[in-house]
């Protein structure tokens, strides 16, 4: 079939990619340096998302690693197929890979790109991914759609193999972070709290969605890696099967009270609520799992990757985030209440480790940190130290 749009070779990771021409011009003027990228009628395909494609495809390589059967893998949203054709390009062999989309001039993409790699282990379907995640099943699934994923994740328990992965973005981060919180309510069933924090309640309201809705299949989620980078939400989690196990882990899910000039508390009952602010319900167990973010980490450096130091970086700091509370500060913002001048992140978490709290850097901006100090004790080591 004849597409009705140019389209020029490049690569990306290890693969070469044919993709729609408009992807090549300059768009930053259009839609700023970081995206939301290119949509521009034909076939999607945001340079932005590299980080995201790169982190995919060591996440597929390493539960491929120790998977005891051949990995089906499933990318419901595949636009040009730059994802799924990078999976099922890099990961090695046992795994099988379809690659989903609506869209006819997408699926033409696809075939273009899968003949330009010579692959023989990628399915191409288009269909709506509703339609296709009640009739199949699958080990790992991948929805990266241009906006909110909450259409679609109720169906992804019903298509997912026991002990399979879900990994799952979404792009709409003005309601998860707090700029259209009746969005927020209407998509996600929980309220934002727009202030710094605003990208980690973000994360973990999307968490605390996936988690109700897995609850719904008599399924649990274990989250594996979840991060913020520039305009999105990133997360890969695990799927267990039974009521207890999702009995339990709805004991994760709760809220995040937010008081004035005195720090965070995690709550899990809402009446306790009334008249403060606060976001939830939310996610308020672990975003990761060390051994997953380890993997990443062994594996990610033998790899061809573009984005390859950014993603180890992330990781790094996420491994560090482990253990830590649901919350995290920057130090502009203790430097405003404590009134002294900012302190740099390494020398505080120095103190605070001296003092015997735990403390680490927090992924969420370059100033953000968690750790177990009461904010009563973050206060006198930040104007202890801090010049006034
Ligand atoms: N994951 C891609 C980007 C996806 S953009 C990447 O990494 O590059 C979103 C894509 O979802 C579009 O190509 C659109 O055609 C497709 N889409 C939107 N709704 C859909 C649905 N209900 N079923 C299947 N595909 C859909």
């Amino acid at each position: 079939m004849k597409k009705n749009f140019d389209t020029r070779e490049t690569r990306e990771g290890a693969t070469r990619l044919t993709l729609p021409v408009p992807s090549f011009c300059d768009h930053s003027k259009e839609f700023g340096e970081r995206g939301p990228g290119i949509k521009d009628g034909t076939v999607f395909y945001n340079p932005a998302m590299t980080m995201s494609r790169d982190i995919s495809i060591a996440a597929c390589r390493l539960l491929a690693e120790t998977s005891k059967r051949p990995m089906r893998i499933l990318d419901g949203l595949a636009a040009s197929g730059a994802r799924a054709v990078r999976i099922a390009n890099e990961c090695g062999c046992g795994i099988d890979v379809v690659a989903n989309d609506i869209s006819e001039n997408a699926v033409r993409i696809i075939e273009e790109n899968v003949r330009l790699n010579s692959l023989e282990n990628v399915t191409i379907t288009r269909r709506d991914l509703n339609a296709l995640l009640v009739s199949d099943h699958f080990d790992y699934i991948d929805v990266d759609p241009f906006g909110s994923p909450a259409l679609f994740v109720d169906n992804c328990f019903r298509a997912i193999n026991r002990d399979g992965v879900l990994a799952i973005t979404a792009t709409d981060t003005a309601p998860l972070c707090g700029t259209y919180a009746k969005v927020c309510l209407r998509r996600y069933g929980a309220r934002p709290m727009r202030n710094v924090g605003m990208h980690e309640h973000g994360i973990r309201i999307l968490l605390g969605f996936i988690a109700r809705e897995g609850a719904k299949h008599d399924r649990a989620i274990e989250p594996l890696f979840s991060y913020c980078s520039d305009h999105y939400f990133r997360t890969y989690v695990r799927v267990r099967k039974g009521r207890t196990a999702a009995a339990n882990g709805l004991a994760n899910i709760g809220y995040l009270e937010k008081r004035e000039g005195a720090g965070y508390e995690a709550i899990k009952h809402p009446h306790e609520l009334q008249g403060r602010e606060y976001a939830g319900p939310l996610w308020l167990g672990e975003l990761h799992e060390k051994e997953f973010v380890e993997g990443l980490l062994r594996i990610i450096p033998q790899m061809t990757l573009d984005k390859r130091e950014k993603a180890i970086k992330l990781l790094e700091i996420a491994r560090g985030e482990i253990g830590m509370p649901p919350f995290h500060y920057t130090t502009d913002e203790i430097s405003s209440v404590a009134k002294t001048q900012p302190m740099p992140t390494g020398l505080l978490l120095e103190r605070l480790r001296e003092a015997g709290f735990a403390a680490a850097r927090s992924h969420f901006s370059p100033k953000a940190f968690k750790t177990d100090a009461d904010f009563d004790s973050l206060l006198r080591i930040f104007k202890k130290e801090g010049r006034v």
